[in-house]
């Protein structure tokens, strides 16, 4: 999905109130983790609030403890918040294997570190 469309959807969900369920789940992990993406450590803009501070990087996304190809589920106790951005750089790393040093990085440092 391209910015764009991203921006898009929000900003339609901000204005009608009606919310995708992988919408919802990405609002209950901001709340959860006070906007902070699990990688990296920065922040994330509101998606629904601040609709038009999203970029490339820094849209939210749903990343998964257990990945998806190794059968995580989209269930929300299997979801965190990370950048999209950061969500790919990390790919397939056990979450377990992020090293504790690629904490608190931007997502261009963490690209750099694995
Ligand atoms: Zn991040």
């Amino acid at each position: 999905m391209t910015l764009k469309e991203v921006k898009r959807r929000w900003k339609t969900a901000s204005e009608t109130g009606k919310l995708t369920k992988s919408m919802k789940q990405i609002l209950k992990l901001w709340k959860k983790h006070e906007g902070k993406c699990h990688i990296c450590g920065q922040l994330v803009p509101n998606p629904l609030l601040q609709t038009e501070l999203l970029t490339s990087s820094n849209y939210p996304s749903r990343d998964h403890i257990i990945p998806k190809s190794k059968g995580g589920s989209y269930k929300q106790k299997n979801l965190l918040l990370a950048h999209r951005k950061c969500n790919v750089v990390r790919g397939n790393i056990d979450i377990y294997d992020i090293p504790t040093k690629l904490k608190h990085k931007t997502w261009e440092q963490l690209k750099e570190g694995i």
